[in-house]
């Protein structure tokens, strides 16, 4: 008899918390060892299950698109707060409404209208060859257009949206016609046509190619914490400069997440976005992937701790995406390939 009643309130539970826990399905631009074991855990503590897809970030706005309202997709995690804008302004993506959020996650790094929200952030400095450039000889983002680094700087394409998101918010600093005056000098200074990503411009500057390059602090941080010997003895030849220290501070970036607009469990997608923002989640997503938390109180990695502090551009990273359109015009007018 008792083992009858145990059998029916065991089913009965397993019915209900089934009806209450529906799945999150998420579209992941982090690769699945980046995120995955935080998802495990979210099911664990909170009994919903999360599917995830991974792909490239601009592959699933694109798959965002085509599906339209029949997307399975509750949460979309991506990098770069203009890929967030650009889902925002294609209406893929909805508000939400979190105090828990609003108070976990600084003003600077989430949408005004509350249509996403960052999650870790990244910096994009200059880096320098420590035995050809001088820290004294730097100084901001608009002295590299200074004659006096001629065939001397190392970038990657203006098609890549970290690109685009600095010179964004270089206009937002000052105007789109100084920013456009800015680049033709920094590309008549470029030691080579742009190619290749972040990694292959540190590569660059180590060989030699260049003596100054501005690439994501996790590409150099994961270069430097590598297994493979020709990437650390390549990230140890460069050292970091923090430009813009003494007016707006250095370009900042995030990754973040969004609850999609087709998304058939919001309720759920946000309570795995507030966890995500939570003390134990952002330690390890920041850490994991180099980058530093969302949050101050949470502690970056040793190696980005042992860069020291620097003062952030604290401008709203909503602006980047307001600004994407005339920063790729601006790259185009001045022959930034
Ligand atoms: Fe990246």
């Amino acid at each position: 008899m008792f083992i009858r009643q145990s059998i029916l309130l065991l089913l009965c539970s397993t019915l209900i918390s089934a009806a209450v826990h529906a799945d999150v399905n998420v579209y992941s631009a982090r690769k699945e060892a980046l995120i995955k074991p935080l998802l495990v855990k979210f099911t664990e503590k909170t009994g919903i299950k999360v599917n995830l897809v991974t792909g490239k970030a601009d592959t699933l706005i694109k798959r965002l698109e085509h599906e339209g309202k029949f997307s399975p997709a509750d949460l979309i995690i991506t990098t770069d707060a203009g890929r967030l804008f650009r889902a925002k302004s294609k209406q893929l993506v909805q508000p939400m409404q979190s105090d828990i959020l609003d108070a976990l996650i600084p003003e600077s790094y989430r949408d005004p209208e509350h249509s996403w929200y960052g999650l870790s952030v990244r910096a994009r400095p200059i880096i320098y060859h420590k035995d050809h450039v001088k820290p004294e000889q730097l100084s901001t983002y608009e002295d590299l257009a200074n004659p006096k680094w001629k065939q001397k700087i190392c970038i990657r394409s203006s098609n890549n949206i970290y690109n685009q998101s600095m010179l964004a918010s270089m206009i937002a600093a000052s105007s789109a016609e100084q920013t456009e005056q800015w680049a033709k000098g920094f590309v008549k200074n470029f030691a080579r046509p742009p190619k290749g990503g972040d990694r292959d411009q540190v590569k660059a500057v180590a060989a030699g190619l260049c003596d100054i390059a501005i690439v994501n602090t996790y590409y150099l941080a994961q270069m430097q914490h590598s297994k493979d010997k020709m990437q650390t003895l390549a990230a140890n030849k460069v050292a970091i400069f923090w430009p813009n220290q003494n007016d707006r501070g250095s370009h900042v970036n995030i990754s973040g997440a969004a609850i999609t607009t087709s998304s058939k469990h919001p309720k759920e997608a946000l309570k795995l976005l507030e966890y995500l923002a939570g003390d134990d989640a952002q330690s390890w997503y920041a850490n994991t992937n180099q980058e530093y938390p969302i949050r101050n109180n949470i502690k970056a990695s040793d190696i980005l701790t042992s860069w020291g502090t620097f003062k952030a551009d604290q401008l709203n990273l909503s602006e980047l995406g307001k600004r994407n359109a005339d920063a790729v015009k601006i790259m185009d007018r001045a022959g930034w390939r």
